[in-house]
């Protein structure tokens, strides 16, 4: 059913049901445009068969588009490590199987990576948004058929992989991942310290010129 805008605040629905992403990206999104309100997406969910995170963005993007009529946000992120050439990637999620469970994922990286030394252990976090807009509308950004347009934005926060997990903050490889100037995991970094500068931070900054278009 489509929500068409009110007046009062921009309404703008985020198309994840992942909790985690949901707090970062509002506490982001408040810090950045206080005027934008995130509605949450509760509409059926498209299959996530891309194999990068932008197709992956773009799905999710445009399906809770399409369902809402409302401008959509969607990211897909996860880590990419150099010396598994840029693995898990959009596989993050699933990297030991379609359980998703996000212990048994950091153990088999940690494990694959074992013989690694130190200097080549480095890996990003990513995050790519894709923000979908139903049409009709006179940007010159690309346009999917339908009238809406899309863009994609990307953020990547470079790091490297601990030998073990520390600390007990955040989610998913936060215990192993090390960002660079850092001497401390993720896991040991308040949610503060993480949304200022994490990959999806860094994605939303690419955003934010973007949503004045709304
Ligand atoms: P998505 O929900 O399809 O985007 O999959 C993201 C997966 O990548 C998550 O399940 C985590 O395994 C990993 N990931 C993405 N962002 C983070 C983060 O900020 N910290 C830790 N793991 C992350």
């Amino acid at each position: 059913m489509a929500l068409p805008q009110t007046e009062g605040p921009k309404r703008i629905v985020l198309a994840t049901h992942n909790a985690h992403k949901v707090e970062e990206f509002a506490a982001i999104v408040a810090a950045t445009r206080p005027d934008l309100e995130v509605i949450g997406y509760d509409g059926p969910e498209p299959v996530e068969d891309g194999v990068t995170f932008a197709e992956n963005a773009l799905i999710k993007a445009r399906a809770a588009a399409a369902h809402t009529g409302l401008p959509a946000l969607a990211d897909d992120s996860g880590i990419c490590v150099d010396a598994l050439g840029g693995a898990p990637g959009a596989f993050s999620a699933y990297w030991a199987g379609h359980a998703k469970d996000a212990g048994a994922n950091l153990r088999l990286l940690l494990d694959q990576l074992s013989d690694i030394r130190d200097p080549r252990r480095t890996a990003q976090f990513v995050s790519t948004i894709a923000l979908v807009v139903p049409g009709p509308s006179t940007s010159s950004a690309t346009e999917d058929g339908s009238g809406a347009v899309e863009h994609v934005v990307e953020g990547v926060w470079p790091g490297r992989l601990a030998r073990e997990a520390s600390g007990s903050g955040g989610f998913g490889y936060d215990p192993v991942f090390i960002p660079d100037g850092s001497q401390r995991s993720v896991g040991e970094w308040s949610a503060e310290e993480k949304n200022a500068v994490s990959h999806r931070a860094r994605a939303f900054r690419a955003l934010v010129p973007l949503l004045e278009e709304l």
